[in-house]
């Protein structure tokens, strides 16, 4: 199965350019290794040309008013929704996740978001009275797109659906391992009818276009996501020209369970969430803090979900988990389970290798690691794989200095019987975000992290929010 190659071009000013570079970028299949599609490779030549079409549009764009850019919402949501099948199978191609779950979750986060936008579109005020001045939220600008490969379709549309919402224009510049499903959604805002300019896309490599991108002197702002490494790239390149940069790093998420819960359902939960998505997810709960005198518990039930889940090829109905993204992502989760193994942490399931069975494909052992010390590489770094670190903990203040020993803040969970004491650890947590008792993701909830997981909040009012410049007009009311 491979994706249609006519399609490696760049979305340039409403029109879909042939590349200037003659050369190709394959995008590989990480179940089969294979050539899935082929995608073109940007230049920096053609970021200028895309800077310089959504600097174009922006004069009317920026003042287009409610209705129209409601309308165009509304048809964009409707082309997502009717392709969802060719996005989710493109999402499955280029990075693996299962194909239901591409269908019923990745895909679905292109609609989830612009429906969010399109409601805030109906509702939000851009503009305040404060006595006699008058404050208007006004569109930054234009705005450069930079997105991972793990949740591909979300993570371009929790950015280019506020954006746009906001009047800015943009260039997006997507993961080179998951352009696929990119370019699907180019298609369906295509199709919805947005004026020439106001969404650019270009494929190619992060480090050249990345680049020329954040320290572009014509972007006003730069919306990341991804590593912590290219996250303070994109720092210090846009720093010279002051524009702002929103940032989506990494985490290390902690789930506490406390002792008034069941573990039944709690550890089986906590385990199968850091196993979703082959643990390529910034806010997975990939270390589990249990009580300590409760860790051969935790253990038996962490091992049985390891070994009832089934690592197999995408398409495969019966597969609960694909492989990971890439060569370099499968050589990474393999090192951190040498180093765990290495530190002494207690390798409970999974382990080096394939999983049996699978001799091709970057597939990689669900692996639980417990009686981990909080001090031990794989407590503390992301790993990004479908690692879990079951740590225990004596009392609830040293869960919680547990929790909050680490150099990310993106999300915590917390697991318990009783809501008032659960609320409590929640607030005590050094994190963007708090999950309890397994609370579902809100697309109207702000999203982003403390400390190195980043700067800046998506989704929702406070996503739309981030493409918004304050503009104070004393003297308003006379
Ligand atoms: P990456 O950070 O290199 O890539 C993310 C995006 O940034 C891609 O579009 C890439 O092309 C672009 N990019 C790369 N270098 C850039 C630069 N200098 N300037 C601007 N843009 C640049 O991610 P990766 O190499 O694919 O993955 C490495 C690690 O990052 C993973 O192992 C994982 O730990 C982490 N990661 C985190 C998230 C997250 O959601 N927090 C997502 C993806 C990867």
């Amino acid at each position: 199965m491979t994706f249609d190659t006519t399609k490696a071009k760049h979305f340039i000013n409403g029109a879909w350019v042939n590349p200037r570079n003659e050369k190709r970028r394959e995008v590989i299949n990480p179940a089969t290794e294979e050539a899935a599609g082929l995608v073109a490779i940007g230049t920096v030549e053609e970021i200028d040309e895309a800077v310089s079409a959504a600097r174009k549009a922006f004069s009317a764009w920026s003042v287009s008013t409610r209705e129209e850019r409601t309308a165009l919402f509304g048809r964009a949501i409707e082309a997502l929704q009717r392709r969802s099948e060719e996005l989710a199978r493109a999402v499955s191609l280029e990075m693996g996740s299962p194909y239901e779950f591409s269908k019923n979750v990745q895909a679905m986060c292109g609609v989830w978001h612009m429906g969010v936008a399109l409601e805030l579109l109906k509702t939000y005020s851009f503009e305040e009275k404060m006595g006699t001045t008058m404050v208007f939220k006004e569109p930054i600008g234009v705005c450069a797109v930079i997105t991972p490969w793990n949740w591909p379709v979300n993570q371009l549309a929790c950015k280019v659906a506020p954006a746009l919402a906001a009047g800015c224009t943009v260039v997006v510049k997507p993961a080179d391992i998951s352009p696929l499903s990119a370019i699907i959604f180019a298609e369906c805002i295509e199709e919805a009818g947005f004026p020439p300019g106001v969404f650019n896309l270009i494929t190619g490599p992060g480090a050249v276009l990345g680049s020329a991108l954040s320290s572009h002197p014509d972007v006003d702002m730069v919306s990341f996501t991804g590593s912590t490494a290219a996250g303070i790239q994109v720092a210090l390149d846009a720093a010279p020209t002051v524009k702002r940069v929103s940032q989506e790093l990494g985490g290390k998420s902690a789930n506490i369970l406390l002792d008034d819960e069941s573990f039944a359902d709690a550890v089986a939960a906590g385990t199968a969430s850091c196993f979703s998505n082959s643990g390529q997810t910034c806010v997975a709960p990939t270390r589990m803090l249990v009580p300590e005198h409760r860790m051969a518990e935790a253990i038996t039930i962490a091992e049985r979900v390891a070994l009832e889940t089934i690592v197999g090829d995408p398409f495969d109905s019966m597969s609960s988990m694909g492989p990971v993204a890439s060569k370099k992502q499968f050589d990474a989760v393999q090192r951190y389970i040498q180093i765990g193994m290495e530190e002494g942490a207690e390798l409970v399931a999974g382990g080096l290798g394939r999983p049996e069975g699978l001799s091709r494909g970057f597939y990689v052992k669900p692996t639980v690691f417990a009686n981990v010390l909080p001090e031990m590489r794989i407590a503390r770094e992301e790993i990004f794989g479908p690692i879990l670190a079951i740590i225990g903990y004596k009392s609830e203040d040293h869960a919680v200095h547990i929790a909050n020993d680490s150099v990310f803040g993106l999300s915590g969970y917390v697991t318990a019987k009783n809501l008032t004491q659960a609320r409590v650890i929640a607030k005590r947590l050094r994190t963007g975000m708090v999950h309890l008792n397994g609370a579902a993701p809100d697309p109207f909830a702000p999203f982003g992290g403390y400390k190195q997981s980043g700067n800046g909040r998506e989704w929702g009012r406070f996503g739309l929010e981030e493409f918004l410049e304050t503009k104070a007009v004393m003297g308003y009311e006379g």
